[in-house]
């Protein structure tokens, strides 16, 4: 009888321990809840169904200075992405330059895509996948002058297509 308390007791801890993990976590800050909920409408846009109930985002400190997000853990469950609390990461970042990280790190966690060093003719990443560059479709922070290259943002639709389909073709402005 004694034998058969001990192991109610254990299965009881066990169960309501063991489902609390299982139980996936939606918890991410409102300043980056309108670019999830972006990422799920430009997968909608492309046929894919996305349902992300399952993602913990938060602002700390990374492993290296340099690093303004990662995925951790990409094969479980529960979604964990990392922002960066450097300013140059989020607070000092344009809206698009946000949204390339916050798309890059989802991009890991959610399409299983990984980096790639792939480049146009030029020298410009082909990717936003790209190991260490989200600026892809911004705009300058502080334009310099008036030139094309401060206004990237007619580029976001082909790094949004390529982000989703790897084989997108090069565009008309990288020919
Ligand atoms: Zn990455």
């Amino acid at each position: 009888m004694a034998k058969h308390t001990l192991l109610f007791l254990f299965l009881t801890i066990c169960f309501g321990s063991c489902k609390k993990e299982a139980d996936p976590e939606y918890r991410v800050p409102p300043e980056v809840e309108p670019y999830v909920q972006a990422f799920v409408k430009e997968a909608k846009l492309r046929g894919l169904e996305l349902k992300i109930d399952n993602l913990i985002v938060e602002f700390a400190q990374p492993d290296a200075n340099y690093i303004c997000g990662m995925c951790k853990g990409p094969q479980t469950r529960q979604k964990h992405i990392v922002l960066g609390i450097q300013e140059f990461c989020w607070k000092e970042a344009t809206t698009q330059t946000r949204e390339g990280l916050v798309f890059h790190e989802l991009a890991h966690c959610y399409l299983a895509r990984l980096h790639t060093s792939k480049a146009f003719a030029d020298g410009t990443y082909a990717s936003l996948m790209n190991p260490d560059n989200t600026e892809v479709y911004s705009i300058c922070l502080y334009p310099i002058d008036n030139g094309n290259d401060c206004d990237k943002r007619a580029r976001r639709q082909y790094y949004i297509d390529e982000l989703f389909d790897e084989t997108t073709p090069t565009p008309a402005w990288a020919r």
